[in-house]
């Protein structure tokens, strides 16, 4: 008798003792540990039924109606119930790869009216470990063994009968029940053979060992065991209805089991009405959560608002070193309106690498000065704020204000002086690294902080400024190019600022993916060899990921002294590291930028920011271990001038497919909104952003390439909410329950 008192908040691990499923206690630990893997940041003694309930099925197979054979037809797909009549595994002969060799693993099989020609289902096997498989498969599809085979059945001229090819044999659910007892009725538990067959059946990707057949089986049994009224209603009534959605107990239910009433289709597209529901679900909390940290925000006024007169407008455009492009003219109008404004500003500007975002932090920077206020401008790396710190007190030499770089090569002598002028307010605009705000450096009268490369840093900044009583104005930016859908929710509480428009004079950046084969490298060699001689310069990057970092290192250390040593002896070759003293970063880098040094190894510190002009060639090793955003902001490093630049992609793994269709990107196209969004469907937006990097919550059932009309929905509703905050209990109540949300809070800046 299962025990009726399991609740959303139970753990996985204590399912055993209320018999779900027959669930031994070893298969609930894999069963958590599986979850919790899915679920990032949970312990797998935390994993609870909620968090298996949100373990969604990546799609689903109508077996309500069996085809028998006689009814197959080419390319038919279709589910059969089968009996095994032979099975067999044998190597594929003449068929030997590089120590490899190829299986090929058959069943034939009849239905239970033997009502055509026997058919065959079979896979390719490969690996040194295929005999053992085959051997274990063997044993499995004996003679007379019943089971579900579902997919694209095609007409198999040299078996002269239908075949279905799998990717793993795997994929074919073995019932109970076999030839002589075919029926459900005489296996030993009828009510699980009715869970996977004559109904519409949810396939769930495999959980470590735990097969689509027995998480169907678990789920199917939790679902059972769990009392309605845990799934009680979580958003208002009206909102239900306006929405018209399904309660949250079926939606719960149909996701894992659909009816027959809903179409497959719309389930396969994540359209059908318990999709919509959990999706929009998800979104709703995290929408209102948001839209109340931005109203608070915008309610708290902050230190002063400042003035933008002629004056002040004058000595900009006295100081601007070039014609603005029409994006920065408009992004430029959306600060001033937030500088004048009594409301802390909280902006977010986004623009493509090279778009020109420096000029317009100098302007709002300007403006705080000319209002007698101090700004400060952080970078993610030492480099790069030794860089703004170069350009900034260029642009404003003829103004009057002292412009300064705290970094972490100033001797402690130099650096305490320095501390002192800014608290005295002698220096009026900072550059460093967010250790300017860690190391609590004290300003006279910070009126506006902005923050560069903001995907870099992470999302506390802001917080870290409030907490610590600087309640200025800030402007964060960015290069990696978010799609509009997923900054509007990852940066909820930002106000956007999009700079759409690159410079003019920019040729655009021609991009060729290369083989690891002597041939391509002799056309790669040639390249570098003819733009050096005509005076440009070259980056070489390495990739560096963190589990094998030592071995990236070494990679990276030979390939540059074999560069220097053999192929380019008679150019200036310099190495630069994540592992090296700042002090020796900033030298090469000053080597680099001066001239001197004319190829450039590096692994990814150069990644952001960095602009030498006159280099004019990316080179990217093993460029199919990069994700495209990361290889967009590579590229971004050159064709910075009016010069033909080149980014080489150099990939020596040219079999995964979805390297190849990363890199065939690159090669199409030079925007990086659309190279983001392709990033974001190809990987995921946690993945894109790096989720613990930015802050972004993950979603269990959203997606948000997929779902930006929910997400719209979502918000919509949540401003009603909002609004309604004064007259409806309810609302008051719903704002409540966000308000220490901690997803939300992590979700915004500040
Ligand atoms: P990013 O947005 O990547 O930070 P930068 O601000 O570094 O871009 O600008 C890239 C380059 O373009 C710089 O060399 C900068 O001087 C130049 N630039 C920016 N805006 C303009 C403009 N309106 N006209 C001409 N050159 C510009
Ligand atoms: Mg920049």
């Amino acid at each position: 008798m299962p025990d009726s008192s399991i609740s959303l908040e139970t753990r996985i691990l204590d399912l055993p003792n209320h018999g779900v499923a027959r669930l031994g206690l070893l298969t609930a630990r894999k069963l958590a540990s599986g979850i919790a893997a899915n679920t990032s940041g949970k312990d797998l003694n935390q994993v609870t039924v909620e968090d298996l309930l949100h373990y969604l099925p990546m799609r689903y197979e109508d077996r309500s109606k069996l085809t028998r054979i006689r009814d197959l037809t080419d390319g038919l797909e279709a589910s059969l119930e089968l009996f095994v009549k032979l099975c067999q595994g044998r190597p594929v002969r003449g068929w030997r790869s590089y120590r490899q060799r190829l299986y090929i693993f058959e069943i034939s099989a009849t239905d239970r009216e033997r009502s055509g020609k026997d058919v065959v289902v079979w896979t390719f096997l490969s690996g040194p470990r295929a005999p053992q498989i085959i051997e274990s498969y063997e044993k499995k599809f004996r003679r007379g063994v019943r089971f579900i085979a579902f997919g694209k059945w095609e007409s198999d001229s040299s078996r002269r009968t239908y075949s279905l090819k799998l990717h793993k044999p795997d994929e074919i659910e073995v019932l109970p029940g076999d030839v002589e007892r075919p029926l459900p009725e005489t296996t030993e538990d009828p009510a699980i053979a009715a869970i996977h067959v004559g109904r519409r059946v949810p396939i769930y990707r495999r959980l470590n060992d735990l097969r689509p057949k027995q998480l169907r089986e678990i789920i199917h049994a939790t679902l059972a065991t769990l009392p309605d009224s845990s799934l009680a209603e979580t958003l208002p009534n009206d909102l239900i209805k306006r929405q018209r959605f399904i309660s949250r107990r079926e939606a719960i239910h149909q996701i894992h089991f659909p009816p027959e009433a809903i179409s497959l289709d719309d389930y396969e597209r994540s359209r059908s009405p318990a999709h919509r529901r959990l999706i929009f679900e998800e979104l709703f909390w995290l929408a209102l959560g948001l839209s109340v940290k931005r109203d608070r925000r915008i309610k708290e006024p902050k230190g002063a608002a400042f003035k933008i007169d002629d004056a002040i407008k004058r000595r900009i455009a006295s100081v601007l070193p070039f014609k603005l492009t029409g994006a920065q003219r408009r992004v430029i109008k959306e600060i001033f309106r937030d500088l004048r404004s009594d409301a802390p500003m909280n902006r977010l500007l986004q623009g493509d690498v090279g778009s020109g975002k420096t000029i317009v932090a100098v302007i709002a920077m300007l403006v705080a000065m000319e209002n007698n206020c101090q700004a400060a401008l952080m970078a993610p790396t030492e480099i790069l704020a030794e860089q703004h710190a170069r350009n900034i007190k260029r642009i404003l030499a003829s103004s009057p204000y002292r412009i300064e770089l705290l970094n972490g090569s100033l001797k402690s002598g130099e650096k305490k002086r320095l501390r002192e002028a800014i608290a005295a307010g002698e220096v009026h605009a900072v550059i460093g690294t967010h250790a300017l705000i860690q190391e609590s450096v004290t300003f006279k009268q910070l009126g506006l902080a902005v923050i560069d490369e903001q995907h870099r840093f992470g999302v506390m900044q802001r917080a870290e400024l409030r907490a610590r009583g600087m309640n200025t104005d800030v402007l964060v930016m960015t290069a990696t190019p978010i799609p509009r859908s997923l900054a509007m929710t990852v940066y909820g509480d930002l106000d956007v600022s999009i700079i759409d428009e690159m410079p003019p004079g920019r040729t655009p950046i021609v991009t060729k993916i290369f083989a690891d084969n002597a041939s391509d490298r002799k056309e790669v060699k040639q390249l570098l060899h003819s733009e050096i001689v005509a005076g440009r310069q070259v980056y070489v990057v390495y990739p560096l990921v963190e589990e094998s970092e030592k071995l990236d290192l070494r990679d990276a250390t030979r390939r540059y002294e074999y560069l220097r040593d053999k192929v380019f002896p008679k150019f200036s070759v310099g190495l630069i590291h994540g592992r090296m003293k700042p002090e020796e970063k900033d030298e090469c880098m000053r080597r680099f930028v001066t001239g001197e040094i004319q190829i450039l190894v590096s692994t990814t510190v150069i990644e952001v920011g960095v602009d030498v002009p006159n280099a004019s060639v990316m080179v990217v090793e093993h460029a199919e271990r990069f994700g495209l955003s990361q290889l967009h902001q590579l590229r971004g490093r050159v064709g910075r001038g009016a010069q033909q630049s080149y980014c080489v992609l150099l990939a020596s793994d040219k079999q995964t497919e979805v390297a190849r269709e990363r890199l065939g990107i690159m090669e199409q196209t030079n925007d990086g909104f659309k190279i983001a969004e392709k990033d974001l469907e190809l990987r995921g937006p946690g993945e894109i952003m790096g989720t613990r990097q930015a802050g972004l919550p993950e979603f269990r059932v959203a997606n948000l390439v997929r779902d930006l009309d929910v997400l719209q929905a979502a918000r919509k509703e949540a401003d009603f909410y909002l609004n309604q905050a004064d007259k409806s209990a309810e609302a008051q109540k719903m704002i409540a329950r966000v308000r220490d949300d901690a997803r939300v809070k992590l979700a915004a800046v500040g």
